[in-house]
């Protein structure tokens, strides 16, 4: 199916909050992205301190407001709006730290039609020339970002991680098998794992080094293991998509109908401890070596907003095998990528003392993933698994072909520095073959294309600190 576009795409349309209408900023009024916050100055108990918000240039409008001024009644939107403020009653909370926080799950829940209509209505009253009524009402649920604090958009009840880039797959696996780098499945199956949901953090959460089991790499034949802090900690620049309604316990998703199960996207970094995944990854795959932490970006874009966007999905080389008909859908193949440009920043200690502005390592694009979304979703709920509302898939690392002249195209450190061989040298002259403490990692991505107004994700971000335990 292909994305539809209506008014709420219309790039000539502004808001009368104007940091919205400024060039750069990732919040226009064509995005509008779902989130959960509270007040920097809230104390920390109460259930009405955390709210569902939409992001509207430098502001955030609170859901629970408007709907108590009486701009949420219409029938087309009562469902969204109730689902954004009351809490469903099996409802955990995501943040450990407020233990009665809403989340987006029961607006993920309520489908794609709800949300459209949501959506609508916001940009209807966010609008120059909503009525002078509405506009003061909205106004008095405004607040600025920088009094708010973001918290995890979702409980997630299960995470799993793909290795959706060929170009990743590739030069990962050249690290380790130069003559044979791609494994025989991988144009055939979309490869992931189950990820742990307990321990993603939103961005701005620092992470800790984690301690694990290494071996010694000249202690062969005998492996000589040790327990200690990585040595080799990286970052991986990633996509999430949430899914929205689920499917029953013995069901499957066909694509075609894929799209209508996811609700938006965010950025994911996997923080990923090499050392330790090398040692331990054989042969059930990842475990601790990702499972300490993994960083999302706060605000998720809906797949309408993402609507402009849409592209054909990747162009497989000539020979590849076409995907099996389950995976493949002729609507999915002809808008099922998207245009997602992304990028990773470094901001060591010494920079940010110094007040060097972070360097960017890499640029890559969501386009050259190998499966789509709808490929992904479809391949995890072919065996009959129960995918629920808020749970969360990632793409894997996002890396692309390397074109000469600009930055690489490659996601984490272990492919930019070939395993630490090629050091990265930051502004500073320090070198970088994993991170160290106090490095802070930055993930960017925006959406830009002829025609439309430019929308962007914000950012994900997350500072190394010391490890815990030795
Ligand atoms: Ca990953």
């Amino acid at each position: 199916m292909k994305p539809a576009l209506d008014e709420t795409h219309d790039p000539i349309t502004r808001s009368w909050v104007e940091s919205a209408n400024l060039g750069d900023s990732d919040f226009p009024i064509q995005n509008l992205p779902f989130g959960v916050f509270r007040r920097r100055d809230a104390s920390s108990h109460a259930d009405s301190e955390t709210k569902v918000g939409i992001a509207i240039g430098d502001s955030i409008l609170d859901v629970a407001g408007l709907r108590s001024e009486g701009l949420l009644a219409d029938a087309s939107v009562v469902a969204a709006a109730d689902a954004c403020v009351f809490y469903s009653p099996n409802q955990h909370s995501p943040n450990p730290d407020s233990p009665s926080s809403i989340s987006l799950n029961a607006l993920m829940a309520l489908g794609a039609g709800s949300r459209r209509a949501l959506r609508r209505r916001l940009h209807a009253i966010l609008r120059n020339g909503a009525s002078p009524s509405d506009r003061k009402a909205v106004s008095r649920h405004l607040l600025p970002q920088a009094e708010t604090e973001m918290l995890l958009p979702a409980v997630v009840g299960d995470y799993t991680d793909f290795y959706a880039s060929i170009f990743h797959a590739t030069n990962v696996g050249k690290l380790f098998r130069p003559d044979n780098p791609l494994l025989p499945n991988y144009k055939y199956i979309p490869i992931g794992y189950h990820g742990r949901a307990s321990s993603l953090v939103v961005s701005a959460t620092p992470v800790h080094r984690p301690s694990g089991q290494t071996r010694d790499a000249n202690a062969d034949p005998v492996p000589d293991p040790r327990f200690g802090p990585t040595k080799a900690l990286d970052y991986e620049l990633e996509v999430g998509f949430f899914v929205s309604t689920g499917n029953r316990l013995g069901e499957s998703i066909p694509i075609a109908q894929a799209e209508e199960h996811i609700f938006g996207i965010c950025l994911v970094n996997d923080w990923s401890a090499r050392d330790i995944q090398a040692w331990e990854y054989q042969p059930l795959g990842p475990f601790l070596a990702k499972s300490f932490s993994t960083s999302l970006s706060p605000w998720v874009v809906t797949m309408e907003a993402l609507a402009p966007f849409r592209i054909a999905a990747f162009t497989r080389a000539e020979g590849d095998p076409a995907p099996l008909p389950y995976l493949f859908d002729a609507g999915n193949r002809e808008h099922g990528g998207l245009n997602l440009a992304l990028e990773v920043s470094l901001q060591s200690a010494r920079m940010r003392e110094t007040g060097m502005a972070p360097e960017i390592l890499s640029r890559s694009n969501f386009r050259d993933l190998y499966w789509t979304m709808a490929q992904m979703l479809t391949h995890h709920a072919s065996n009959g698994c129960n995918l629920r509302a808020g749970d969360l898939l990632a793409s894997g690392t996002v890396s692309g072909p390397d074109v000469s002249g600009q930055k690489p195209a490659r996601g984490c450190l272990l492919e930019l520095t070939t395993r630490g061989q090629n050091p990265v040298t930051l502004p500073t002259g320090e070198q970088r073959k994993f991170l160290e403490d106090g490095d802070e990692v930055i993930l960017r991505g925006f959406c830009e294309t002829d025609g439309f107004r430019r929308i962007g994700l914000g950012t994900c971000c997350g500072t190394v600190l010391p490890a815990l335990t030795i």
